[in-house]
This record gives C-alpha cells, structure tokens and sequence, in this order.
C-alpha cells in the first residue's frame, strides 16, 4: 500500500472531483476533497465522502475463470483471443463487439476502441455512455461541427441566471450543485429556473420550476425561441455573420404559439411568459441539461432546440452564458474523446470522413480501419439476441441492469456462443453469464486518466496494491491484442505511453482544424505525467503555469465546414396522448447510489438514505388504484415487470410515475426497472428512452408484509418479494409474500440461522408473528410479519444489533420492535454522514425553533460534513412552514 496521501479523482459522477486519499496504518483509507482541484475546491458530496468505505476485497474477482473454473492469466488470454480470432474468421468482423464504459479511463478507452476500429477492423465498440449522453455528443454535432462542451464550471457561477432542464443537480451532480447555492448566496440577485416534470431536491433552489408535461422541451424552445424574435433579443449580428440555418429553424416553429407551448407542457402561459421574459431580460444566461434531455425519443431535437435559443442570442462561450451538458459519468468525456462510441473514430474524428480514416490508420500504422458505423448499445444487444454478434467482451459495466428491455438483454448473452466480462466484482448480474471472467483493477488500485464535464483531464493515481491476479484494463486488452497477432500496435509497458500515443493523435493535422487537441501533452514525461495537476483541453501548447480555463465559440467560429454554428430545425413531433398508456415511467438516479451499486451497494452509510426500490407515485394515482403509502406495487409493460415500493407523493405529476435505475437482482428481487424499458431510441443518436417508458401499475397483492434484520446475509431469500441493504453490522431485509407461510418458525430459521435461541411471538387473531434470535446473549437477528407494511423502528432494531450482548430483561423487547419510551424514532436518514433522520430534523424545526438550514445543522450537524442532504433539510423546513401556515 502506498504511504501518504495520493491526490486523485473521485470515480462517480461526471463533476470529477479531486480526492485526496490517504491509506491509514490500520488498512482504511481516509478520504478528502481536493482544495485545489477546480472542479470542487475541496467538496466532495455523500457518495465522495463515502469512497473509503467501498473499497473492501468481499465480493472482487481476484483471479481469472473459464467457465467458474479458476484458470491463469496466460490460459484466460489465450482463449479470449482464440475465440475472437477464430470468430473473425469464420464470420467477419463484425461478428464480434466490444460493450466498454464510462467507468474505465481513458488509456483503457483508447487501446479498447484501436483494437476493435484499426486492427479487428469493425465498430462494433459502444459504451454505457451511449445511455447518458449521446443526444449531446449529436446535438452538439448538428450545432458545432464537433462534440463540443463550450464552457466551464466558472459559468454556471458567473451566470445572472441558470436554467437547468431535465436535472435533478442536487443529487446527481451535487457538488455542481452546491457551487451553484453557494454563488446564488453570494449575489442572491441571481435567478435559478428548475424545468422538469418533477420536483425534486433541486427545485428547492428555484425562483421558478415548469413542471413540464414528460418530453414537451422541444416545445417549450420553440417558444422561447419565438418570444425572443418578438421581444427583439436576437443578436443580429453574430446570427447573420457566424451562424447557418436561421431560416429553416425559425420556419419549423415560428407558428408554435403560447397557447400550444401551454397545452403541450400543461405550464400556465403566465408561467411560460414569466420564464421567457427572464431569459430574454438576461444575457448571462447558461442552460445545463442532463439525462432528462438526453434519455429521450426526441433528445438530440431537445439539445438543439436549447443551444438554438444560444446561438440566436450569441450567448455562447464568454464567461456566464452558453448551454452546458452535464455527463453522468466520470469518463463519459474521455470516451467521447478517444471514439469509444461506435460512430466516431478517435480524438473526435469522424468514421463518415476519409480523410480522418486515413489520418488515424497511417498514425497507427493498422492494418485496416473500419469504415462504417457499428452498432449502437441497444442494437448491439439486439445483434447479440440474433446471433449475428457472436462474441462480446463487456467491460465495467452491467448491462443486465441497466440498459433497456434488459430482461432480453440476459437472455441475449445466455445464447451468445461467447461472452467475456472484465469487471472488478465477482458477481453481478451480468458476470453470471460470463464464459470467460477477467479481474480487472478497480478505483484505488489503477492509474490513468479521466475527463469531466467541462473537459478538465485529471489523473486517477493509485494508492492501493493490485489484489490478487488483478490487472489494469490497458494491459488485458493489450494482451489479448497481442496475442491475437496484432504485436506491434500494443506494446505497451506504462500508461503514460498510451496517453502520450493519444495526444499525439490529437494533433495529428490538426492546427485548430478539430476541436479536440492535446498536442501539448504528447511529449510528457513518466514524472511529469505522475505530478501531472488537472487540465482543460485544448492544450495544443504546453504552457506550465496554468490558469487552464478555456472557453468555445466566442469568436464565432465553429467546426463546420462553413465555420458558422448551425441552428437546426426542430420540430414538434406528435406527442404521445397520456390515454395511449396508462402511466409514463421516468427513471434516475437516488442521491447515494450510483448505477447498479457495484460500489455504493458495499456502504451501510449510503444504503441507509434509500434502503429499498421504490416508485414516486401522485396521490390521486394511488388513491385510484387503491395502493397505500409504504405498499407494494407492481410495475409492468409488455417487456417486463418490477415490484417496488410506493412512495406516494405530490412531488409526482399525475399519470406518471419515478423509479430509480439502481437496483439489481443481487439487491432486489424484482426492482430492476430496465426490465420494464422498451428499447425506443433517438433516431439521431441512438440512446434509449429511459425517461419515458410506457408502463402499468397495480398493486402487489401481498399476503403479508416482513422486516429482518440479520447479522449475516442469508445465502437464498424464499419471499416473492425481498430488498436488502447492508447495515454497520448486519443487514436489513424487507420481504412480502403473496401466500401466507405454514411453517414461520421454518421461515425464521432460514433468515436468521437455525443454532440460535429463537424467541418467538405470534398473534393469530391479527396475523401477526415475530422471532428474535439470540447467540451467547448477543442478537442474531429479529423478523417481523405482519398484514401490513411492518411498523418496526428499523433503526433501533439496526442498533441492536451492534451491542455486545442484550440484557436478559431486554430481551423480550426487541420483539416490540422499538426501544420504549423516550427512545425517539429518527426516521428515514436524510443526513448520511452523521446519520441524522427526517423526525430529528422535523423535531429540530417545530420544538427546536431552526428555521434555516444552518440553524438545524448547528443543532444536528445534519448537511454539516458533504452538504449533499441541505436541499432535502431545506424541503423539509418548507413543507413544515407550510403546513404551519396552514
Ligand atoms: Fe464524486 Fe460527488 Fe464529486 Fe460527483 S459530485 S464527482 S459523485 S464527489
């Protein structure tokens, strides 16, 4: 293990925050925020602070296997590499696919994407960032000429008013988030619009939320974009000398009046004409969007309709102003970068282009190039289910989750002949259908690099031993490359060389032709590379002394063949009617979870916030289907179904519903919510609908209702419906059965381990049975059954199980299920870090007197330590205050 702090970056969400991590003599890991990394100066939210606690070796994959057969590195390779060779020659290139990741770095990217684009000579590379942020990477192509991101973070502070669109900042980009709060505290003169069909943590720093009616953005930007022809905010000048397409664009929207914004969105027209005054009043406006723009039928129609508002208005790439895409994860912009999608080549060059073909194949000296398209994430799968691809190599990710109709997606890879997964954990949903099973290195152990989302390349550093027979992503593929006979293109011996190779592709003819550069990079030491500080492309010149922040388009000039920005027609497509379906399921992230959980799933901290799967559902929907608050429902389109647990809410617009994209089959044992996602796509860019499923919704009809808590994992789960999270000591469990069990003592003895003293309570009249299970004085475990949603005090029964030894008169009262008198019931955890409920901060404002988010923090420490948790604790102070009012 490395001594002394490491500086590196935090491997989540795409703000990539600098962490300072220290190892400790006792083997735990001390992790800070950077003070002087730009993207957080210092922050880090829940999910950063929490990093130390994820990197234990339970559940890695430590060695490689064939067939669940542990096997050497030499035996693992060589069939990789025999089977892709001899499946390339029998059926073509294209008979093979690579399934890569936003989590791998870019050294990693870019060996994978010359391997399958120069060598195996097919495209068939895609990357789970196809599901994040593909619609951007089109709309800015349509718009720039290249995948262009224009600003910088600085913006969104210096802006006079940020309007975020489809964004939920405050849980998935929260340390973004948080600059954001903490500039509007500064000059409260600055205005937040919030434009999402929900309300989320992130409306409570609005001056205005539209709660927009689900994919109506198009509208809502054609009017925007006529009202600022009306009012006379167009910049003239910079449309006519450095833009194209005015005329085309204005035509496809210039009868889209307010009345047809209003009936599209269901936002009143004062509101509309209110959020359009601001925009039109306010130069130094920045728009950022998300996945809510990105994750649609129409996305890239969405990003061009807000970047034509920009480019009408010239507001584009001087300080404060510009639209802005966010990505979602740490390196989706270091795949964009080295072409890990299946439809660029790399450093931005295109696949369509010959002229860049020709630039890439003579820098590489392949021996071919592929000049086609290959297939897109979604297609991809689809291809695997047909058997046209016939071996597929998926790495760091889990596809079994988390793309759409993914029910089909692991059946797909059942039938698949070949399928290798690369991953850093030995079991996901995924790696279950593995053939040949290749450890890789995880956070903390690998080097390289990653890009944020305002182009910013930092280096992730090791400070961890590679474990077992784990080995860096860069050098398996090099080594299944070689051994596929392709020798000289990867001989790779550090991964400072591969960065080096990728900047000196950048330039390669470049001179200001193509946006992305690092040509100044390519000549980098070993040494400056390991001290290398964190740095915002282009750096076509290496200067040493930073401040490295730069800026797009502010002079006009774009990437275009013409160099003039292109404003593109969009539209408004025919909307779906609501009577088509009966609810629109919206998907996303939870505040301490991040994607399948491979990671956050290993915290008791972060599992505490959100400890089950569960669907946002109004009222009125509820009271309708007869599904009470804290129930189960079931979640069902004609691909799949979900059972998960409603949380019943007016913060959710009627006829639809939201559910989490984070749980698994090793969490859950039906919230995976891509299960129930059709495959639609965006016919520009290929990523799938996932915020707009078509979806039914009924009750569970649960005989009964369960919680556990158990100071081991039980091996199997027998319930029809069970969730699990860990715990500081133990785990908890919620279960429902659609039958009554016959044998509960049976039942209890499986959860909580059959040599332990079992005190039981049963109460036939009610339904109603309890166990508590005890070893040497010490509590094993406790189960409760009940008709209905189990009232218990799951975090009392969590405490109990870390004491040492319950005293023989106390014993009876874990049956209870509560500690007593006096002992309050902190409720649901909104504050991670110090574990602080939502009763202790109700409590804090109605008898304590706290009235500001301060205030309950000086009296809790709640949003103290990462802050991630202010906008909830300001949501609850809210709430409260109006229900006073009242
Ligand atoms: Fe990591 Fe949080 Fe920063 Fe995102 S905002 S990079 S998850 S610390």
């Amino acid at each position: 293990m490395t001594t002394g702090s490491v500086k590196t970056t935090c491997p989540y969400c795409g703000v990539g925050c600098g962490v300072i991590a220290t190892p400790e003599p006792d083997g735990s890991v001390t992790i800070k925020g950077d003070p002087d990394h730009p993207a957080n100066f210092g922050r880090l939210c829940s999910k950063g602070s929490a990093l130390g606690e994820t990197l234990g070796l339970e559940d890695r994959l430590l060695h490689p296997e064939i067939d669940g057969e542990r096997v050497d590195w030499d035996t693992a390779l060589d069939r990789v590499a025999s089977t892709f060779r001899e499946t390339i020659s029998q059926h073509g290139p294209d008979s093979v696919a690579l399934y890569v990741s936003g989590q791998i770095l870019i050294e990693d990217y870019y060996v994978a994407n010359k391997l399958m684009k120069g060598y195996v000579g097919s495209a068939n590379i895609d990357t789970n960032s196809r599901l994040c942020m593909a619609s951007s990477v089109a709309g800015h192509k349509r718009a720039f000429g290249s995948d262009t991101v224009p600003g910088t973070y600085r913006d969104l502070e210096l802006a006079d008013l940020v309007v975020l669109v489809g964004s939920n900042l405050a849980w998935c980009h929260p340390v973004l988030y948080q600059r954001i709060a903490a500039a509007k505290l500064e000059r409260p003169e600055m205005r937040v619009v919030v434009i999402d069909p929900r309300v989320t943590a992130t409306t409570e720093l609005a001056d205005l939320h539209l709660q927009i009616a689900p994919d109506t953005d198009v509208a809502l930007f054609a009017g925007l974009l006529n009202h600022l022809v009306s009012s006379g905010s167009l910049d003239k000048r910079f449309l006519v000398h450095q833009t194209s397409g005015w005329g085309d664009a204005l035509r496809a929207i210039k009868d889209v009046d307010l009345g047809e914004v209003a009936n599209a969105t269901q936002v009143e027209a004062e509101t509309l004409t209110a959020f359009y005054e601001m925009v039109a009043a306010t130069e130094k406006t920045v728009t950022v969007y998300s996945q809510g723009v990105n994750q649609s039928t129409t996305g890239t129609d969405k990003v061009n309709a807000i970047i034509n508002c920009h480019l009408a208005t010239g507001r584009i790439g001087r300080p404060g102003m510009g639209p802005f895409s966010i990505t979602g994860q740490p390196n989706a912009m270091g795949g964009r970068e080295v072409g890990g999608l299946a439809n660029m080549l790399a450093c931005h060059m295109e696949l369509e282009n010959a002229d860049h073909r020709r630039i890439v194949q003579s820098f590489w000296e392949s021996p071919r190039i592929a000049d086609k398209p290959g297939l897109k994430a979604v297609d991809l799968f689809k291809a695997v289910a047909d058997g046209k691809v016939k071996a597929i190599w998926i790495m760091g990710t889990n596809p079994v989750d988390s793309l759409p109709d993914a029910d089909k997606v692991a059946a797909a890879l059942e039938a698949c002949p070949f399928v290798v997964v690369s991953d850093v954990l030995r079991q996901t949903d995924t790696t279950r259908y593995a053939d040949v099973l290749l450890p890789a290195a995880a956070w903390g152990e690998k080097s390289g690099t990653v890009t944020n989302s305002e182009r910013r390349i930092s280096r992730q550093r090791p400070f961890l031993p590679l474990p077992g027979a784990v080995r860096p992503d860069w050098r398996i593929i090099s080594d299944v490359a070689k051994r596929m006979g392709f020798h000289m293109g990867f001989d790779y011996e550090a991964v400072a060389e591969i960065f080096r190779e990728f900047a000196m592709l950048s330039a390669q003819e470049n001179s200001g032709r193509r946006d992305f550069d690092i040509g100044g990079l390519a000549n980098i030491t070993d040494e400056a590379f390991e001290d290398f500080p964190p740095v915002q492309w282009p750096v076509s010149d290496l200067v040493e002394d930073g401040p490295w922040e730069k800026r797009f388009f502010a002079d006009g000039r774009f990437f275009t063949p013409d160099t003039k920005g292109r404003l593109v027609p969009t539209p408004l497509k025919e909307k779906l009617s609501i009577e088509d379906t009966e609810f629109v399921l919206n998907t996303g992230r939870v505040r301490d979870h991040w994607h399948t959980m491979t990671r956050t799933g290993l915290s008791p901290r972060l599992s505490a916030h959100m400890a089950e799967p569960y669907c946002e559902i109004h009222p009125g929907d509820a009271a309708r289907l007869a599904i009470e608050p804290a129930t189960l429902v079931e979640i069902e389109s004609s691909q799949g179904r979900a059972v998960v647990r409603a949380l019943v809410t007016k913060r959710q617009q009627e006829g639809t519903v939201f559910a989490p994209m984070h749980w698994t089959g090793r969490f859950s044992s039906a919230g995976r919510i891509g299960a129930v996602i059709d495959g639609a796509v965006d016919p520009v860019s290929g990523q799938p609908a996932l915020k707009m499923a078509h979806v039914a919704v009924k009750p569970f009809k649960a005989a009964w209702y369960g919680f556990a808590v158990t100071r081991s994992r039980p091996g199997s789960l027998s319930a029809s419906y069970w969730a699990i999270a860990p715990c500081i000591e133990g785990w908890r469990i919620e279960l429902a059965g659609e039958n009554l069990e016959e044998d509960w003592v049976g039942f209890a003895q499986n959860l909580l381990g059959d040599n332990a003293e079992l005190l039981s309570f049963s109460d036939p009249s009610t339904g109603r049975v309890r166990f508590a299970a005890y070893r040497d004085g010490r509590l094993q475990g406790a189960f409760f059954v009940g008709p209905e949603p189990v009232p218990a005090s799951r975090s009392w029964l969590i405490e109990q199980l870390r004491e040492v030894e319950i005293a023989p008169h106390d014993r009876l009262r874990i049956l209870a299920g509560r500690g007593g008198p006096g002992r309050s019931e902190p409720g649901a955890i909104i504050c991670s870090c110090f574990s602080i409920g939502i009763n202790q901060i109700a409590e804090a404002v109605t008898s304590g007197g706290c009235r500001s988010v301060d205030a309950v923090g000086n009296a809790l420490s709640a949003g103290t330590n990462c802050g991630s948790c202010r906008s909830e604790i300001q949501g609850i102070i809210n709430d409260l205050a109006v229900r006073e009012a009242v």
